[in-house]
């Protein structure tokens, strides 16, 4: 996922509590975090920072442009009951009026210490976000910790310590990347670490847990997992036999690991957002609670964590040097590689058979030829544009033009795979590139920044070429069509026809969808309002948009099943592209 981590604006909020310290480290203050969850089901978390501080104005910062998150998501709208102490008594504070996550606390004379306490209100229903989105139900929480602090001014994340723990409710159990160093009962302390690691490691924590080893080589691997339900952790051997063999693939594919243990936190609940989200060590990611138990489930959630476990290598040991800035250029790499890379492992791990791998990369490569906003803007700019844009409705999703980035770049990454092939006669591959660009020696986390003209640099030593010119061509270029000299490089071609494929018939289990992208496009809900329509085809040409509505398809009321009848027979009797 993206967001760019901003160091500038990324200090975070110390926290509260029980044994928990605060003082002067070597680098920086440490912060002493307190944080009670006791009342996640009621979705209010409460936290309380100890901060060292010095008479006079202290400035605090709430996480704004959270790591992965490619914008400004921290959920400053949710942070609520702020109260700032020294010594007992309440200390006067004001927001900036420029920076509405910054705050200036008033500090006495006499006093070294500023104690902050904070209600974080976490959402009650869905609304667009990641970490800020829904992450509580009666059975289970997410903490992501850049929800719960704040930081001070004048200091790097790096810089920053803080010395953490958590209350949860009673009999929850929890999985995290961060070690603990103590334990009493519900209360949880763990090692202090920097304020970067802090927030690359969330914890999952509920009622049903379950713990899954994955490697117990050295650094070791386990995927941890909290359901609402205990059932949907019941699921076939054969998905924890993938997810081994995905930690084995990673490991041949770029040859060394920038991890001390990794831990694969996997939330399934229909409650709470569902995304992926990166961090050195561990990932939090958030799927529908059946999905591993039903079989269309596990279709369609292939190739989460394949993505997401990438990351670690490519998006936090390897990130593009302006991402601190942030800006977002060269997320063609950062989230664009990871996709392909993301999608090969699912399919090397045995997540996806073959035959669903190349349906997914037929229907990636079927929605960019038909992607309307590609007449207007280029590659570089969906990148460019996406802290500002992606929080977009889905109307004018195909025009307007998203976070192509992601899918169009598996186009593209499969191409430059196909030229080095060429170029080496089969000698190389872009196996090559990733252990070059990502690989020895092994290590603990840490960043190594890149820049465009490294990644063309490197190419060129796999395979000398014109990348320079390749990739510039590749990420200006625009038009109608997708780019598909990858794919037809590799000996497929991409083909229409009136058989749903296996991918298609899993996504339509529940018929709550009308996906005609690619016969007169547009999609739309079963209730037959339409959600988006693609410019230029036969819905738009007939004067249909988003926001309307299809109220019956040939004399019978619209539902998903009545469209697909429909679509079928009118293709049974004109053998047409469309279909
Ligand atoms: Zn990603």
């Amino acid at each position: 996922m993206g967001s760019s981590c901003g160091v500038r604006k990324f200090s975070c909020l110390a926290i509260f509590l029980l044994s928990a310290f605060s003082g002067w480290g070597a680098n920086g203050p440490t912060v002493a975090l307190s944080v009670d969850a006791s009342e996640a089901p009621r979705k209010i978390i409460h936290a309380q920072l100890r901060i060292p501080a010095k008479p006079g104005t202290l400035t605090l910062y709430y996480p704004k442009w959270i790591p992965g998150e490619h914008g400004p998501t921290g959920p400053i709208t949710d942070l609520t009951g702020l109260k700032f102490t020294a010594n007992g008594k309440t200390l006067k504070w004001r927001r900036d009026l420029q920076e509405g996550f910054e705050f200036h606390v008033e500090v006495p004379a006499g006093e070294n210490e500023v104690v902050a306490n904070l209600d974080y209100a976490s959402p009650a229903s869905f609304e667009p976000g990641y970490s800020s989105g829904l992450s509580a139900t009666e059975k289970l929480y997410i903490v992501n910790w850049n929800t719960l602090l704040l930081y001070p001014a004048g200091y790097g994340t790096d810089q920053l310590t803080y010395s953490a723990s958590l209350r949860l409710p009673a009999g929850w159990k929890f999985g995290t990347s961060l070690h603990v160093s103590n334990r009493a009962g519900s209360d949880i302390h763990f090692s202090p670490v920097s304020l970067t690691m802090l927030v690359d490691g969330p914890v999952i924590a509920g009622e049903y847990l379950k713990v899954v080893p994955l490697s117990t080589e050295n650094p070791p691997a386990e995927l941890d997992l909290v359901a609402d339900s205990a059932a949907a952790l019941d699921a076939p051997e054969e998905v924890w036999e993938h997810y081994r063999d995905l930690v084995k693939q990673a490991g041949i594919l770029f040859g060394a690991r920038h991890y001390t243990g990794y831990h694969f936190l996997l939330t399934l609940s229909d409650h709470v957002a569902h995304f992926g989200l990166e961090h050195h060590e561990s990932n939090d990611s958030r799927i529908e609670e059946r999905s591993l138990i039903e079989e269309d489930g596990r279709k369609l959630t292939a190739g989460l964590l394949p993505h997401e476990y990438v990351h670690s290598w490519n998006g936090k040991y390897r990130r593009p040097a302006d991402l601190a800035t942030p800006e977002t250029d060269l997320l063609w790499v950062y989230e664009g590689l990871t996709s392909y890379l993301g999608d090969m492992l699912a399919a090397r791990s045995g997540e996806r058979t073959p035959s669903l791998a190349r349906d997914v990369l037929a229907q990636i490569a079927a929605d960019l030829d038909h992607r309307s906003g590609r007449v207007w803007r280029n590659l570089q700019d969906t990148a460019d544009g996406v802290p500002d844009m992606q929080n977009a409705p889905h109307a004018w999703e195909d025009y307007r033009r998203g976070l192509d980035y992601y899918d169009e770049d598996v186009l593209t990454w499969l191409w430059a795979d196909v030229v080095i092939r060429q170029q080496t006669k089969g000698a190389k591959s872009l196996d090559d590139f990733c252990k070059l660009f990502y690989g020895a020696p092994s290590g603990p986390p840490m960043v190594k920044t890149y820049t465009f003209d490294d990644v063309v640099s490197a190419l060129n030593q796999v395979a000398p070429y014109d990348w320079r010119g390749f990739w510039t061509e590749r990420l200006s270029n625009h038009g109608p069509r997708a780019p598909l000299g990858g794919l037809e490089g590799s000996g497929w071609k991409l083909v229409y026809d009136e058989y749903p494929s296996e991918l298609d018939r899993a996504g339509d289990r529940d018929g709550k969808n009308i996906n005609a992208h690619y016969s007169v496009g547009l999609s739309a809900g079963s209730d037959g309002v339409i959600r988006d329509t693609v410019e230029g085809m036969l819905a738009a040409k007939a004067g249909i948009g988003p926001g309307m509505k299809i109220v019956a398809v040939n004399g019978r009321r619209i539902s998903a099943e009545v469209w697909r009848e429909s679509i079928h027979t009118w293709c049974g009797t004109n053998r047409s592209r469309i279909c």
